[in-house]
């Protein structure tokens, strides 16, 4: 079973759209990596939705007693908080909203992926804060990701 936040599950299918599909561990420590392998060597590897303190977050050296206190870049989208935790809890709560999903949930990352091919639509409202561009490519990174992940 793999904890992981919904917007962390979309990074990563995102990353394949990009081409990457074998993660470097990260300087932060954490798990991104090894999550990613385990969902790339089963497409059913089963997932539960978390908001807090996810697989990723687990040894991370920004993770201080299950709670992130890192800070995000917000030169380019001021009206986004600094925080990364609040940050992270909006996206997570745009994409459980949207995908019709709640903390604890259980499914497969191949029904997470479905979800996300009939469900994702217009993303430009989750990450409202980020400039358009930048929303359109990663839209477009996502959908390739999905089409392979699930070809
Ligand atoms: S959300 Fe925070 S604790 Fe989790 S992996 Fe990212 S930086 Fe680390």
């Amino acid at each position: 079973m793999i904890s992981i936040k919904p917007h962390h599950f979309v990074d990563i299918i995102t990353a394949f759209g990009d081409g990457c599909t074998r993660f470097e561990p990260h300087p932060y420590g954490h798990a991104v990596h090894r999550v990613a392998a385990e969902i790339l060597a089963d497409r059913d590897a089963m997932i539960r939705i978390e908001f807090g303190a996810d697989d990723i977050c687990g040894p991370c050296r920004h993770n201080i007693d299950g709670l992130c206190d890192d800070t995000i870049d917000t030169s380019f989208r001021p009206q986004a908080p600094k925080s990364k935790r609040q940050y992270n809890l909006l996206l997570d709560e745009r994409w459980a909203e949207r995908l019709g999903l709640r903390p604890g949930d259980e499914l497969t990352a191949r029904r997470f992926c479905l979800l996300l091919r009939d469900r994702a639509g217009d993303i430009s409202d989750i990450y409202r804060e980020n400039p358009a561009e930048r929303t359109a490519q990663r839209h477009t990174k996502l959908q390739n990701g999905l089409a392979w992940f699930l070809a």
